[in-house]
């Protein structure tokens, strides 16, 4: 041998909503269920000459951990920030997976808690949804004794769909109790369903469910990376243990404490998300594409009724600088998943399915 040799892990690697097509200029990107509505005015005040971006950060994240836990009613020594909530996957996979050991998630879920658990060398295990939706008995059929993390976030990307607060309380009420785990409520905000509750909201005490919340959704700060888990302390202080020092820049620390304290904008956000939830559904339903029932800030789109394809639909949509995301990866037949975007966005996004689907 000639030269250092790595370890070969069989991955695909992560493929981010598409951002560009060509060098065409005002696209409307719909792909990565970003908020709609940018980010708070709180942020543009900032003034970069006094955020000392000359200093390491905080470490520790201590303003913005108080921050959370007052706006959250939730304990500052349970919560731990990351670079994106991401990098907290991330972190729990290498604390808690070993050699041999599983993880557990839904087939269709969010990419990233099966490319870091591989990385850290476990094995995938999927459970089945049904008629798109997480299944608790095709999860805890899955179980074994190896099974170490289950992830799911609730409601679910790519589906829309969502497990209720019985169905949880339920799940983890079925789980051996030393299987952790994790729920993502990284879309929390905007569900309005009666029957739903976030995984903090039902879990705040449990000693092994922890949970990911980010700020790249609602609060528009996806390209800051900063995302937050809350669990056990024991798990927390292990976490800070293992954590990159100054995994969270300054910027973004800042950004994230000032858009928590504006609290006009997370409601004209759900607001406005809630509108246009109910008024696309409508809308697909005249197209007879289906959709998920939630008020998620994006649809999964089934074109099995509808007169064109979604490869159709994707092309030509793509054509007038409208960009969905392609469900390709899942091996979803038929299928395109669409971000809920500002009034212009949604405007143009159904002027132009009612150009292509008359
Ligand atoms: C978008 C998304 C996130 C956010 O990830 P960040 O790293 O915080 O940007 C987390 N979980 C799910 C399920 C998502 O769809």
């Amino acid at each position: 041998m000639t030269e250092p040799i790595f370890r070969k892990i069989n991955i695909e690697s992560y493929k981010p909503g598409k951002s560009f097509i060509g060098k065409k200029r005002n696209l409307i990107k719909l792909s990565a269920n970003e908020g709609a509505l940018g980010f708070s005015k709180n942020i543009s005040k900032i003034n970069l000459k006094y955020s000392r971006i000359d200093k390491y950060p905080d470490s520790n994240c201590k303003k913005l951990r108080k921050e959370i836990s007052k706006t959250y009613n939730c304990k500052y020594e349970k919560i731990i920030c990351g670079s994106g909530s991401d990098e907290i996957i991330q972190m729990i996979c290498q604390l808690f997976i070993s050699k041999n050991d599983e993880v557990l998630i839904p087939q269709y879920s969010f990419l990233m808690y099966r490319i870091y658990a591989k990385i850290a060398g476990a094995k995938i295990v999927f459970a089945k949804e049904k008629n798109f939706k997480i299944s608790v008995d095709n999860l805890i059929s899955k179980v074994t004794k190896k099974t170490k993390i289950i992830f799911l976030a609730n409601p679910n990307n790519p589906t829309g769909t969502y497990l209720n607060s019985n169905e949880l309380i339920n799940l983890r009420k079925r789980l051996n109790k030393k299987i952790l785990l994790v729920i993502d409520d990284a879309y929390f905000e905007y569900m309005n369903n009666n029957d739903y509750k976030s995984g903090l909201n039902l879990f705040s005490n449990s000693k092994n469910v922890f949970i990911l919340r980010t700020f790249s959704k609602i609060y528009g700060l996806a390209s800051l990376r900063v995302g937050w888990g809350y669990g056990p302390k024991k798990i927390i202080d292990a976490l800070y243990s293992i954590k990159p020092p100054f995994n969270v820049n300054k910027l973004a620390q800042i950004s994230a404490i000032e858009s928590l304290k504006d609290k006009k904008f997370v409601t004209k956000s759900i607001k406005h998300n809630l509108f246009w939830s109910k008024k696309l559904k409508t809308f697909f339903a005249k197209k007879k594409i289906k959709t998920n029932n939630s008020t998620a800030n994006f649809f999964l789109l089934d074109f099995n009724n509808c007169k064109f394809s979604a490869n159709y639909i994707y092309k030509n949509l793509e054509k007038k600088g409208i960009i969905l995301r392609k469900m390709n990866y899942y091996k979803m037949e038929n299928k395109l998943r669409v971000t809920i975007g500002s009034t212009k966005e949604n405007i143009q996004l159904i002027k132009n399915l009612n150009k292509l689907i008359k």
